[in-house]
């Protein structure tokens, strides 16, 4: 697997020569670069015992054809933000594509299961705000009626940019015909955070992604002259929204994955000369656990009341957006700590805080798992995202052996 691992990493830079400029990758999905990105791919099946095709929503499938029709699927993305790195995503798809080919050699073309490989249509959503599009359409999670009239910073209309890459709004839905006979489903991304490095560890596996409270919350004092209004006399919103800034801290604390961000906060009427009268500030909270995202979002708002009152204000909450946690398959998380085990020798279990492809694949049923591997300085979205070659290596060798682990898996259940 070495020499194939060797050969993938080459890919990626190729790929990257091929689609980022000074300032980095600039696959955004259905842009021409990304579309040139998806050309290149193709040209590294010829030869391959398989066929292609992109469904409904735009995800490009290659398939293996087994023994059996039940099918390890394996999968990520290659579109990228604006000025992204060359790993976010392209990883995925190029190590699963070395395994496929892996695969296909081992088994002269005709492995026991079907193998295929999803590269999702864009995942990122940096451009009209819809992260997750290509696999929200194959788990029948899909909004078009909501997406339908978003635009891009340029105006365009994103039904239009789909149309150009003969996509057509209306059918997404059909990319859940590619479910049949999905038996699991396994993603390799970088951890795009700090954990792995800081354990000095290559590898992790993913327990699942966090489920994510998203609020708005609007803390209502008094305006008043800054020069004229005593200290004791003051209904400063600001101050309320202040004090709950700080005390999601602890809140969050007291759990050992959670996460919660105070990530903008707007003063109106936001002048030198005038107390706050009104404050609005975002809260966004995280957690694999349901129990202990309800709690934390109850704390917060107990707390927002009690500074509100200590303040002289009131405070409303409105609810911006949210999603549930969603576990990954329990026995696909074991065989991924054996595959990194057998790999590298220790792993590590930890949630995904950022969203994935997977967690709209698990959300459809099919049994998931995910893979991390270190994210140097835990940077992404960025052109500096980096990895040790050492570890993507390891990856796509942990990853081999997880898709391994998992046809058996499949195959006996046939
Ligand atoms: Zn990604």
């Amino acid at each position: 697997m070495q020499g194939d691992a060797r050969s993938a990493i080459d890919l990626l830079k190729e790929l990257r020569a091929l689609t980022a400029d000074e300032y980095g990758a600039q696959r955004l999905a259905w842009s021409p670069v990304w579309l040139k990105a998806r050309a290149w791919f193709q040209t590294n099946l010829i030869e391959l015992p398989v066929e292609h095709h992109y469904d409904a929503a735009g995800n490009s499938w290659t398939t293996l054809k087994g023994e059996s029709e039940k099918a390890l699927i394996l999968g990520s993305h290659l579109d990228s933000v604006p000025n992204g790195g060359w790993l976010d995503g392209a990883l995925g798809v190029i190590g699963g594509l070395a395994v496929l080919k892996r695969i296909a050699a081992k088994y002269h073309g005709k492995p026991p299961v079907t193998v295929r490989l999803v590269d999702w249509a864009d995942e990122e959503g940096a451009r009209f705000g819809r992260s997750l599009f290509g696999s929200s359409a194959f788990a029948g999670t899909q909004t078009i009626e909501a997406d339908r009239g978003r635009t891009d910073s340029t105006g365009k209309r994103l039904e239009d940019a789909l149309a150009e890459c003969g996509v057509k709004i209306d059918e997404i839905g059909d990319a859940g015909f590619e479910r049949k006979n999905a038996g699991a489903y396994l993603e390799l991304h970088i951890e795009q955070g700090p954990v792995l490095e800081g354990l000095n560890l290559p590898l992790g596996a993913v327990l699942g992604t966090k489920g994510v409270e998203r609020h708005m919350i609007t803390f209502y004092g008094q305006e008043a002259h800054s020069g004229s209004t005593p200290m004791n006399a003051r209904r400063d919103a600001l101050a309320a929204a202040a004090k709950l800034a700080l005390e999601i801290r602890p809140i969050a604390m007291r759990h050992p994955d959670a996460v919660c961000t105070v990530g903008s906060v707007k003063t109106f009427p936001g002048i030198v000369t005038a107390v706050v009268g009104r404050c609005e500030a975002t809260l966004d909270q995280r957690d694999l656990n349901a129990d202990v995202l309800a709690a934390m979002y109850k704390e917060a708002q107990t707390k927002s009341e009690q500074f509100a009152k200590e303040e002289g204000c009131t405070v409303e909450w409105s609810r911006i957006w949210n999603i549930a946690a969603e576990p990954f398959h329990p026995t696909l998380v074991n065989f991924c700590e054996e595959a990194i085990r057998d790999t590298v020798g220790k792993s590590h279990r930890l949630p995904s805080g950022p969203l994935h492809d997977a967690a709209e694949v698990s959300r459809a049923g099919i049994p998931t798992a995910m893979l991390f591997v270190q994210s140097l300085k835990g940077i992404s979205h960025n052109k500096i995202e980096d990895t040790r070659e050492e570890h993507l290596e390891q990856a796509i060798a942990a990853l081999d052996k997880l898709a391994a682990k998992t046809m058996e898996w499949i195959k006996a259940a046939i």
